[in-house]
């Protein structure tokens, strides 16, 4: 299979080199791996530059040359908030040799909140305001489908990876169905895979996201596209329960997953 979502140490995050992250996946048999490191519009983290993505490219073209023979890498992007900086997320998107451009939801404001939900404590937040926060952030995602150019939509329903498995608040995703819905229906109708995210597995998580109960909704609206990725941030999290993955997909209809390359969109059967 293809991990179509790793990170590196071009990310703020990262803990891995595009070396270290080929091997890793050598070892887990893998087909291939995306490298998306981050290029988020929001914060001007270190490593949202034209210049620092540039590093990237460099470093999967060397690895290319090393591994090409047993492992096929894709030059991706996590590109998030692409709508607060449309011209500095141009600058980055313009560099040619993008294979696959993720799409990605990982800061908003609301209220007295103006941060990445990963940093959000939502230990006192009042349930209200979760709501409207978790409606907040599928708002901005149909924005962003609706107004942005990118090929998978990431880790939906990331922010309950805090709410619920970090804050332990319980909330139920299905709460959000309307906007889960229209989501789904903006995918389907652009043709723009839906990523199944693994990273949650083996974390204070311990779900997919999104939920299965999701993915069966999206099967059911006539959703198709679908995408595998671990997200890793290290080795060993590479391909991280993709067999799981791979067969809870099977069971719910899904008999293929999506790579791109070059930005068209490949499928492969399970
Ligand atoms: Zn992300
Ligand atoms: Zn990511």
């Amino acid at each position: 299979m293809f991990d179509l979502h790793v990170h590196t140490i071009h990310s703020a995050d990262g803990r891995q080199t595009v070396e270290e992250a080929c091997e890793a996946a050598i070892r887990r048999g893998l087909r291939g791996i995306a490298v998306c490191d981050h290029a988020d519009m929001w914060f001007s983290e270190k490593l949202n530059t034209p210049a620092e993505i540039r590093a990237c490219m460099e470093d999967v073209r060397r690895a290319r040359r090393i591994y090409g023979d047993r492992l096929e890498i894709l030059q991706g992007v996590e590109m998030a908030e692409y709508l607060d900086d449309p011209e500095g997320a141009d600058r980055i998107l313009s560099q040619e040799g993008f294979d696959v451009v993720l799409g990605s939801v990982h800061s908003l404001r609301l209220e007295d909140i103006d941060d990445s939900y990963s940093r959000v404590d939502f230990s006192e937040m009042p349930e209200e305001q979760i709501h409207r926060f978790m409606k907040k952030y599928f708002f901005l995602m149909s924005e962003m489908i609706e107004k942005t150019d990118f090929d998978v939509l990431t880790h939906l329903t990331c922010p309950l990876r805090y709410v619920n498995g970090k804050y332990k608040r319980g909330v139920d995703p299905l709460c959000f169905e309307k906007e889960i819905l229209t989501v789904f229906g903006q995918i389907i109708e652009k043709d723009i895979p839906l990523e199944l995210n693994t990273s949650g597995i083996h974390s204070f998580y311990g779900r997919y996201m999104p939920d299965p109960s999701l993915l069966r909704a999206y099967a059911d609206m006539g959703g198709r596209l679908i995408t595998v990725a671990s997200d890793a941030h290290a080795p060993q999290y590479i391909g991280n329960a993709f067999p799981e993955a791979r067969a809870l997909l099977r069971e719910l209809g899904f008999d293929a997953y999506c790579v791109f390359r070059k930005r068209k969109l490949f499928q492969y059967g399970f």
